[in-house]
């Protein structure tokens, strides 16, 4: 994968996405042409590791699962 492979959320294309300025908190904004869809890709400021990352992962579905989104996936 190259570094700066943006792809986009929605559709899914990595081809025809374009620097869209920036958020208000200085993070590149992307613009897919296919779709339509403005987005901000995954902050390159913020590094963790693969650990820190899962427990964040782990924590948001944590909190998902508290606020009894009625999508969970319940395997019982
Ligand atoms: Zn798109």
């Amino acid at each position: 994968m190259k570094m700066n492979e943006v792809k986009c959320p929605k559709c899914g294309r990595a081809d025809k996405q374009n620097k869209k300025g920036f958020t208000a908190v200085g993070s590149q904004r992307y613009f897919c042409n296919a779709c339509h869809y403005k987005y901000t890709p995954e902050r390159k400021k913020w590094v963790y590791t693969e650990e820190q990352r899962n427990q964040a992962l782990q924590a948001a579905d944590a909190r998902l699962l508290r606020q009894g989104c009625g999508k969970s996936v319940r395997n019982e």
